[in-house]
């Protein structure tokens, strides 16, 4: 196994902060990388915000977040990546963006660098191929928030090899996260089952089976979930969760897959969820 080190993020958003925060924790180097410098350093005051966070839970300390502060560097430039060890990809989930970033970190980053992706949805085995080192492209499907959340969906793509997955696996418990395997599918695991479950209690809406509180609810209390689909597709934003809907009902082709037709209005109103104000639930 390569010694990992220093880490690339491409992508300062939601995921991409958060990913740099863990890692940056953990005492990486991290290289954080995103179109403009006003986009990173907002990234760099949510990071530090979620840190102090972290620090009044009395999870961390002042030294740590100075320290994991510290180990992160910002750039608008991919070619800042050249000498990191394990890149992560996060940007936005659209295949013509992720296969040019893939293609561009193949030329820039060292011929033993591990290149992943943290899409949702998207092939890995289809990423890997915009570059030519296929063998050490991987998914690496953390969970939002990802400093809270223990989770990382390791994903095989069709020619990755064992030792990169085995590196991956082992670099995910140093961040003190739990790596589970699987291989390149539609939606993966996670959402493969995550996303009937949201289209099927709106499905229930829809035909007025029950209210959103009741649905919610009987999911949260008889089911032991911690949130029920209705928030968390607001969460999660219903543009999101439709665009991966429609994933699963291509790639799959089964039309049991295809998004609730509730959802698909509230995409053409809007209603994206917390993010634009109003989903299932008013915010
Ligand atoms: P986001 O929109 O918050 O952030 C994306 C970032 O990528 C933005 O800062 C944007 O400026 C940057 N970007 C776009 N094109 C770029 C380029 N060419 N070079 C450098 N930076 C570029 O998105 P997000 O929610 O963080 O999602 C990122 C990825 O993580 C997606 O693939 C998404 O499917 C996946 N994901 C999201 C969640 C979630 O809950 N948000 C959970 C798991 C996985």
């Amino acid at each position: 196994m390569n010694k990992i080190e220093n880490i690339g993020v491409v992508g300062s958003g939601t995921m991409g902060n958060g990913i740099a925060h863990v890692f940056s924790l953990s005492k990486f180097k991290v290289t954080l990388v995103d179109l403009d410098k006003s986009i990173l350093d907002q990234a760099i005051s949510i990071i530090s915000k979620n840190m102090e966070r972290q620090v009044k839970k009395g999870l961390i300390s002042e030294g740590d977040k100075q320290d994991g502060i510290n180990n992160i560097s910002v750039n608008t430039d991919i070619s800042a990546l050249s000498d990191s060890d394990l890149v992560i990809e996060a940007v936005s989930e659209n295949y013509d963006i992720k296969s040019k970033i893939f293609t561009n970190l193949d030329s820039v980053c060292k011929p033993d660098s591990i290149l992943a992706s943290n899409t949702s949805s998207i092939s890995i085995s289809k990423i890997a191929d915009a570059t030519n080192r296929p063998d050490k492209v991987i998914g690496m499907h953390f969970m939002n928030p990802v400093p809270v959340m223990k989770l990382i969906e390791v994903i095989n793509g069709n020619k990755t090899s064992k030792e990169t997955l085995d590196s991956i696996l082992d670099i995910s418990k140093k961040l003190n996260k739990i790596p589970l395997e699987c291989n390149d599918s539609p939606g993966f695991v996670s959402n493969r089952i995550l996303m009937p479950l949201i289209n099927e209690a709106a499905h229930c809406l829809m035909d007025n089976v029950a209210k959103e509180e009741s649905i919610d609810g009987i999911m949260k209390l008889g089911m032991g979930h911690p949130m029920g689909p209705l928030m968390l597709a607001d969460l999660i934003g219903i543009d999101v969760c439709v665009s991966i809907m429609k994933v699963l009902e291509d790639g799959l082709n089964d039309i049991k897959y295809a998004p609730c037709p509730l959802l698909l209005d509230m995409v053409k109103d809007q209603k994206l969820g917390k993010k634009t104000g109003e989903g299932f639930y008013k915010y």
